[in-house]
């Protein structure tokens, strides 16, 4: 194997960590409520079953949205965005900016394309070889065009994009659930612990730790997800946020915004009962 391949594999190896990091943590939580909170702890069988049902339902939502925020492969530009076999020759071939931008205008004169570049230009992927969609990025790290790209997420090892940003949504929103739940109930035991009302067993150093753990959780996802919910109230994705789309009548910043409730929809789908489930929203997605 060439140099440049082993050293593909080991970044691609070595991005997976912080996604292993958290299911550590997410498995060491489950194991610290569970066995440690509810079995060793708590002493009333009605708030165990009543404390396991909650956490239980909780904690699938969040492994779900999770799952499937990491799992969804970024949606890519279609084949119409590419250029024709001898258009891409005749641009490949040519050295002058003015002209090859000639060739891209008339393969986009077609194409439902409503931004450009900064200076006007259609704007066109290079690596990728395809006139970018509005809205698409190249993401450096994926190595591709994404639709709608909002960001690289390290967390999730992937494009969070068009095609899994309602379950990055739901993914925070149950991960924030399911540390404010956590924190919430175990807040309590917390306190007789630290006061030495329950006796030192090893389950004092797992309830501890979970409450500090939640507690951290819970302040730095809720900063994440109330910005988020901001930029799906407007229809603006992160890097939009930064730096404002360019429209064929000067950069916009509220250029696809539909109104509050179509942009909510945008992203949710149009069908209410599954807004809050991490899974396409119709037959289409
Ligand atoms: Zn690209
Ligand atoms: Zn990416």
């Amino acid at each position: 194997m060439a140099p440049i391949h082993v050293l593909r594999c080991c970044q691609r190896g070595l991005a997976w960590i912080p996604v292993i990091f958290i299911a550590l943590v997410v498995c060491w939580s489950y194991y610290a409520y569970v066995v440690e909170l509810c079995i060793f702890t708590i002493q009333s069988i009605g708030e165990q079953v009543v404390y396991l049902f909650f956490f239980h339902l909780s904690f699938i939502m969040f492994v779900w949205s999770y799952w499937k925020t990491i799992f969804t492969k970024p949606s890519n530009p279609s084949k119409e965005f590419c250029l024709p076999k001898a258009e891409k020759e005749r641009y490949e071939k040519e050295e002058r900016p003015e002209s090859q931008q000639d060739i891209l205008w008339r393969a986009a004169s077609n194409l439902p394309l409503y931004t450009r570049t900064g200076a006007g230009a259609i704007r066109y992927c290079d690596r990728c070889q395809v006139i970018k969609p509005d809205r698409c990025h190249h993401c450096s790290a994926c190595d591709m065009c994404v639709l709608k790209m909002d960001h690289h997420c390290p967390w999730v090892n992937n494009c969070v994009g068009f095609s899994n940003y309602k379950f990055f949504i739901l993914f925070l929103a149950y991960s924030l659930v399911y540390c404010l739940f956590i924190a919430a109930t175990v807040l309590q035991y917390f306190i007789k612990f630290w006061t030495n009302e329950l006796p030192d067993t090893h389950a004092k150093f797992h309830v501890l730790f979970l409450f500090f753990v939640a507690a951290m959780f819970c302040i730095s996802i809720l900063s994440l997800f109330s910005y988020h919910l901001w930029l799906v109230g407007k229809n603006r994705s992160t890097i939009e946020a930064f730096r404002a789309p360019v429209f064929r009548t000067g950069s916009d910043k509220n250029g696809f915004s539909l109104g509050f409730k179509k942009n909510i929809v945008q992203v949710f789908g149009d069908q209410k009962k599954y807004w809050l489930l991490p899974s396409l929203w119709t037959e289409s997605g």
